[in-house]
């Protein structure tokens, strides 16, 4: 579960990212966070990561008091969240396979546990006939495939993707919402920061809108059927 409690804000130079925020983002959710550039959205992903800590007001993830907790701490609540980035970030010189593993090895996972899960997970995107292939030689939209599966690697409560579609086509688009609808499905919370207006019309569902760094919208809204 995700709360925010009149959470506030500001960054060293002074300026005001987040005024008075609250909100409450259950687990198996789906939430889109939508807003202009400068709203506010990254310092939101930033507060749930623990790279910063609210100025003011409580933060709490994934049953972490994140005003509270320990820097030791931090690891283990990082480990229960899975990110994928506008850009990928994955390694070029390692396969699907071994992006993917890498993030098991790196917290020592026990290695039956990693040869099982990764092909699982890289079967789940949609991508097992490129597993030993290199993010080069992938398109766009398989490599952001790979960055979902490595995010979903640890089995993570809860997934932020972070304009996941900004690099890819947008037909290309849709089919990541859907993976990480399908991902929702099966039991993980989502929250999808993106400013593409005609995505969120089509997926529908709870829509927080960030404007100037306060709440301005946050409701469910049905889908539409057609796709730009
Ligand atoms: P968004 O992700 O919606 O584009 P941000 O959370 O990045 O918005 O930014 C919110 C506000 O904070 C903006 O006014 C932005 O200029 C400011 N801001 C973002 N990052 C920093 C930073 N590292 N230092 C100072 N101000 C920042």
């Amino acid at each position: 579960m995700i709360e925010f409690k009149d959470v506030s804000f500001t960054y060293s130079n002074g300026v005001d990212a987040l005024n008075n925020i609250n909100l409450r983002i259950n687990d198996g959710e789906f939430a889109f966070i939508v807003g202009n550039s400068g709203a506010g959205k990254s310092t939101v992903v930033k507060l749930l990561l623990r790279e910063v800590a609210a100025t003011s007001g409580c933060v709490y993830v994934n049953g972490y008091n994140l005003k509270k907790i320990r820097k030791s701490q931090v690891p283990k609540l990082r480990r229960t969240i899975g990110v994928v980035f506008q850009d990928f970030r994955l390694i070029p010189s390692m396969t699907v396979y071994d992006n993917v593993a890498f993030v098991l090895r790196v917290i020592d996972a026990p290695r039956r546990y990693i040869r099982k899960r990764v092909p699982y997970v890289i079967n789940l995107v949609g991508l097992r006939e490129k597993a030993r292939s290199y993010p080069s030689e992938l398109s766009g939209g398989e490599q952001q495939r790979v960055a979902l599966a490595r995010a979903l690697a640890n089995d993570p409560a809860l997934i932020i993707a972070d304009e996941p579609t900004g690099n890819i086509d947008p037909e290309l688009s849709y089919e990541i919402v859907e993976l990480l609808k399908e991902i929702n499905r099966c039991g993980t919370t989502v929250i999808m920061v993106t400013h593409e207006h005609e995505l969120v019309r089509y997926f529908g569902g709870r829509i927080i809108n960030l404007t100037a760094g306060g709440i301005a919208f946050d409701d469910v809204i049905g889908g539409s059927d057609e796709r730009k």
